[in-house]
């Protein structure tokens, strides 16, 4: 396959000057990126692709997805997920284990390497529980998962309350060369609250989550990290004094990491509107203050990397009421457009390398993977897109099998076009069939 004509946008370089930097063309062979360089020929067996006014990107890594299957598949399964981490650019994501039943034993961590062998049209990476059960008390056998390739570890939608059993976890993922994901919540301090504490909260009569509740234990979580020296990633961070806790970690040397999601960085409690359940996620939505500290958190590189926390629910658990509603809203279709628009205005005024690093190089950085990049003989996990199409998402002609999104009908720029996992294509934008050429330049279709 040869793509040809297109912008190399590769966050693993320095900067990027648009204007300056010539098209180029790109040959793929055998999975891997076998050329790159302007005026390639085509063989007579090769297709062309026209990737005239597209950037050619490395793959997304998505590192907080939640792909349910096994016995939630009418929510999402690992086939639907990963088709809609594809549509968004992704050719990694990292599988959470809160799964029902839960990724808490080498018997059931096996299992689910053959659903994924068998149904991932990209590459999906497996979280392991921390505790059996999920239930806070007993590790799991970590090293063992850890050899059958759990990248890290977690209990997320769950966090681990008990100290002494979260600094078992991290003396052990210390030992064995891998991290902790933490989902920072206090349970008793957010009680049976739905939303951000807030005048809003308030004034729509429904009980609020404190952002004390986050803060208060990433300081806990931080003083256990500090004790062990372990790596300790923060997953989905959402306030200001969450992020002030992080900095001071990091100023003093910790192995801290965190990430924020898009939701966070594009809506606020005041979204909620009338009651709508697709507004309600874990952590809840924050102030205008909180969202615009997480902005220039990233530009800080105080907060490390950008996770979708993709949470798909049915139709109807979503339309219980906005007490009863799971929390958890998709986002992996959606995430690239709307981050890029977000970050690269103020106040956070990142780069479009700046943005695209918090996708690629900072998840790979936190989960001990090497870099994504564009060059000779590196894996073809690659996405083209067109960075000016505009566009208005509409969550039904999605790919996830859950339309739980507060960004329906949503007027998007930058598209996904095109996405090769090990230069197989796992995603194709119709429309963009046209541009699909035999090496006499006729349209295939
Ligand atoms: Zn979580």
């Amino acid at each position: 396959m040869l793509i040809r004509n297109c912008l190399i946008v590769d966050p693993s370089l320095p900067e990027v000057d648009f204007k300056a930097t010539a098209k180029t063309d790109v040959r793929i062979d055998g999975g891997v990126i076998a050329d790159v360089a302007p005026g390639l020929k085509a063989h007579s067996s090769e297709t062309v692709f026209d990737g005239d006014g597209l950037w050619l990107m490395p793959g997304l890594i998505d590192l907080h997805t939640h792909l349910r299957d096994f016995n939630q598949g009418a929510k999402e399964d690992i086939a639907t997920g990963t088709q809609a981490a594809a549509a968004g650019g992704y050719t990694t994501v990292v599988a959470m284990a809160n799964t029902v039943p839960p990724i808490d034993s080498p018997m059931i961590f096996k299992q689910l390497q053959e659903m994924i062998a068998e149904k991932a049209v990209i590459k999906v990476l497996s979280v392991a529980n921390v505790t059996k059960g999920m239930a806070g008390q007993e590790i799991t056998e970590m090293a063992l998962l850890s050899e059958l390739g759990a990248v890290a570890f977690s209990d997320d939608g769950l966090p681990i309350s008990n100290l002494a059993v979260l600094r078992r976890a991290l003396d052990q993922a210390r030992a064995i060369g891998t991290l902790v994901i933490s989902h920072p919540e206090d349970r008793d301090l957010s009680g049976s609250g739905v939303m951000n504490e807030s005048a809003t909260s308030t004034a729509l009569g429904l009980a609020g989550v404190p952002t004390a509740s986050e803060a208060a234990c990433i300081a806990r979580e931080i003083e256990v990290a500090r004790i062990t020296g372990a790596q300790l990633h923060f997953a989905h961070v959402s306030t200001r004094a969450s992020i002030n806790l992080i900095e001071r970690a990091k100023a003093d040397g910790l192995q801290v990491t965190a990430d924020t999601t898009p939701h966070h960085l594009t809506l606020t409690d005041t979204d909620i509107g009338a009651f709508d359940t697709r507004f309600k996620m874990n952590p809840p939505l924050r102030s205008q203050a909180d969202q615009d500290a997480l902005c220039i958190a990233l530009k800080k590189g105080i907060l490390d990397a950008i996770g979708t926390d993709h949470a798909p629910h049915t139709d109807s658990e979503k339309g219980a009421g906005f007490n009863a509603a799971p929390c958890g809203v998709t986002g992996m279709e959606t995430a690239l457009s709307l981050c890029l628009e977000r970050l690269t205005a103020a106040p956070g005024n990142l780069t479009v390398l700046e943005v695209l690093r918090k996708f690629t190089s900072a998840p790979a950085k936190i989960l001990r993977l090497p870099e994504p990049a564009i060059a000779k003989g590196r894996n073809a996990d690659l996405f083209l897109f067109d960075p000016k199409a505009t566009w208005q998402y509409d969550v039904k002609s999605g790919q996830s099998r859950s339309k739980n999104s507060p960004f329906d009908g949503r007027t998007l720029t930058g598209r996904t076009l095109l996405t090769l996992s090990a230069g197989r294509i796992a995603y194709q934008y119709e429309p963009a069939m046209d541009r699909w050429l035999s090496i006499e330049g006729l349209a295939l279709k």
